[in-house]
């Protein structure tokens, strides 16, 4: 079944925020919040935790997929108004949340929607300054939430290098911001290999060995049963197929990437209207899309 990624998904799981750019929330022992998307959603993020933790205090833990401005947008304003908040994400990662270039983009591509969102940030000071990583997490790594939760961390890069995949056992779920396929309106699965095509296959091939009855999607659903168990051999096929596609336009257009990157957008974007995001990160994705397979990464 394919459900909205919104409210109580199962006993101690929750979505909170807007279904567009969930945040996963599991209540064990210790809360622990996944990923916190845009910046104009800290307050919402902040309003739901509240609501089902009493205490927003409660919450310990922030673990984050990947840098992306749509991962981790919300995380210095929820560790501004929950003091004791530590923040979780890859080793990789440590170092690109304290590059200038990359706190620079995460904010300018909030920024957009702040203006957008306004009466949702009412005022508040939602602003991405950097953030610091408090637990730098290895491929592998079990962490213990208490109550009967906790998760694995694997190492998935190919959508970007520092991708952290969460296999959470008590519910066979899997948080992996877009080490899977995303899905446009169609329910058509778009791969991300952004970073890499190669460690993005081979990432999704090790997601495909585990036994999942749960994927908590970066974006707008949440996938189980069959839906949830086929998911990672039709990313897989998607991953391959989109490849091909961009080697076939490459040989096409003579190699000129610029070029390939818009007769996909227009297909895919224009022609279409399917793509759940805004055209300029899509663009930002597919142009990486193209340099990856173009440079054979
Ligand atoms: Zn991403």
């Amino acid at each position: 079944m394919i459900l909205k990624s919104k409210g109580k998904l199962a006993e101690g799981l929750y979505a909170v925020g807007v279904a567009e750019i969930p945040a996963y929330l599991t209540v064990g022992k210790t809360p622990a919040l996944f990923d916190a998307g845009m910046t104009f959603l800290g307050p919402r993020y902040l309003a739901e935790i509240r609501g089902i933790l009493n205490d927003a205090g409660r919450l310990i833990f922030n673990f984050l997929t990947h840098s992306h401005y749509d991962h981790c947008g919300a995380v210095p304003y929820l560790k501004r108004h929950i003091p004791g908040l530590k923040v979780g994400a890859s080793r990789l990662a440590v170092d690109i949340f304290h590059r200038q270039s990359a706190v620079e983009l995460i904010r300018s591509l909030g920024k957009d929607y702040e203006e957008r969102y306004k009466e949702t940030i009412d005022g508040e000071d939602v602003s991405f300054d950097g953030l610091n990583v408090d637990i730098p997490l290895d491929d592998g790594v079990e962490v213990d939430l208490g109550g009967g939760l906790g998760f694995k961390a694997i190492a998935t890069p190919g959508h970007t290098k520092d991708s952290l995949t969460y296999y959470i056992p008590r519910f066979k779920a899997v948080i992996a911001g877009e080490s899977v396929g995303v899905f446009d309106k169609n329910f058509t699965i778009h791969p991300e290999f952004t970073a890499s095509y190669r460690d993005y296959l081979s990432s999704l091939h090790k997601l495909a060995l585990l036994e999942i009855d749960l994927i908590l999607m970066s974006h707008f659903f949440v996938l189980t049963g069959d839906d949830a168990k086929g998911y990672m051999a039709k990313s897989i096929k998607r991953t391959e197929e989109f490849r091909k596609r961009i080697e076939d336009y490459l040989n096409e257009d003579d190699g000129d990437r610029s070029v390939v990157v818009k007769r996909i957008f227009r297909e895919d974007y224009e022609d279409t209207g399917a793509i759940l995001q805004d055209a300029r990160p899509y663009l930002i994705n597919l142009e990486a899309k193209v340099r990856a397979v173009a440079e054979g990464r």
